[in-house]
């Protein structure tokens, strides 16, 4: 009899999704990869070496933080994990860490990325900056206006910026002209995927960087509550990773219920949505089969959400097994309730949370929890970059917004 599992398999596919799906230019270099990526992972040096700049360069672990006020207002009894602390706000760093050893290791000298809301692209520049490595983060043009604080932070960090002007200009578009290079250059460059997309091996490569959360949340959930599983785990969906890296030790464990939060926009029907788990159909993209919004001729729909990092018409292929087979419930949370949420966090907390940490707070009110209930939800990052979006949308907030 064989055990369901929802980690990948030696093809590299979750169940029906995933696999690579490159250009037979890039087929060697995404091999070699293959081949490279679990030896480098499991090597006492590489371990040692992330574990340490995990500790001392990005300050972990992230603390396990009691939230009282909002445990009472949900009865249950709520932990935040909290990414937002880590340097550069969020958890994609734990990824960029990991990932820019492995470039080193397999002799690259030049690292290319995508970014969206730009946080990707920072946490890339800033370890490239750390390792004294060329950097260079392919941008959709709308992103770099919205987003000029982080194309900023990236050019002080020493990376260049590509302004990406095909399609509709925005994070899609960014990852195709990023796989573009990648063909120009597969030799001496290392592609470093922000999320638990892309081909094989990258949502694993990704998934694995991030289980560092899930890790440390069994010590110390251990160490609070006496045992070292929740009964929910909540968190965020964009293209997966601070959600892989939240329940990976967890996956085959069924005491321990998962609930996600996609990005609804302004609502799953509206035709201004995110919601690829909700209305996507099975498809290719970026290298990897997944749920994917298109039109039936498949052409990719654009995504909508306020939320800049949830911005993608796709949903990494671990997740999409995830939600189809049940393992996971997936919520759409849409944008008024995730600006709401986050002024919620805000004022009980006096934590404001990125906007798409926001999305996983929302989705606390959707769950019917009993009293014991142990919760741990994953802020994933701080909402310093959202401020402008926060006040512009206060109308959105109830009573929190009159200010
Ligand atoms: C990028 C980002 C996300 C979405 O990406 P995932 O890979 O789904 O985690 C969520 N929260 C924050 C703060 C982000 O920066």
């Amino acid at each position: 009899m064989s055990k369901e599992s929802y980690y990948v398999d030696e093809r590299g596919y979750y169940g029906e999704f995933g696999g690579a799906y490159v250009p037979e230019i890039l087929y060697k270099v995404v091999e070699d990869l293959r081949h490279a990526y679990l030896p480098i992972l499991e090597s006492e040096n590489f371990r040692q070496t992330y574990h340490q700049l995990l500790k001392d360069y990005v300050g972990r672990p992230s603390p396990l933080y009691y939230a009282r006020r909002m445990s009472e207002k949900y009865g249950c009894r709520l932990y935040l994990k909290r990414e937002d602390l880590n340097h550069t706000g969020a958890h994609k760093i734990n990824n960029t860490v990991g990932q820019i050893l492995l470039a080193k290791q397999m002799g690259k000298t030049r690292v290319i990325a995508e970014t969206g809301a730009g946080q990707h692209g920072v946490a890339t520049a800033t370890v490239c900056a750390l390792m004294d490595m060329k950097c260079e983060i392919f941008m959709g043009a709308t992103d770099v206006e919205r987003q000029h604080t982080n194309v900023e932070r990236m050019k002080m960090l020493g990376a260049e910026v590509h302004p990406v002007r095909t399609g509709n200009m925005t994070l899609s578009d960014a990852c195709s002209a990023a796989i573009r290079d990648w063909c120009c250059h597969p030799e001496d460059t290392y592609y470093l995927v922000g999320s638990t997309m892309g081909p094989h091996p990258y949502p694993d490569i990704v998934a694995r960087m991030q289980s560092v959360i899930s890790e440390e949340l069994k010590v110390q959930l251990l160490e609070k509550e006496g045992r070292d599983y929740p009964d929910y785990l909540v968190a965020c969906v964009g293209g997966g990773s601070n959600a892989a890296g939240t329940v990976y030790h967890y996956l085959d464990d069924s005491r321990v219920k998962i609930v996600l939060a996609e990005a609804g926009g302004q609502g799953v029907d509206s035709g201004r949505t995110a919601a690829t788990i909700h209305r996507g159909t099975v498809g290719i993209l970026h290298g990897s089969k997944m749920l994917v919004m298109q039109t039936p001729d498949g052409q990719i729909e654009e995504a909508y959400t306020i939320s800049a990092g949830l911005d993608y018409p796709g949903v990494g292929p671990m997740h999409c097994n995830m939600a189809r087979k049940g393992r996971s419930k997936v919520l759409a949370i849409n944008d008024d309730e995730a600006i709401r949420a986050g002024y919620l966090l805000t004022r009980m907390e006096g934590i404001i949370p990125a906007i798409e940490s926001a999305h996983a707070v929302a989705a606390l009110e959707k769950i019917p929890f009993r009293k014991d209930d142990v919760v741990v939800l994953t802020v994933s990052g701080r909402g310093d970059k959202d401020v402008e979006t926060y006040l512009k949308n206060k109308q959105m907030a109830g009573e929190y917004g009159n200010f």
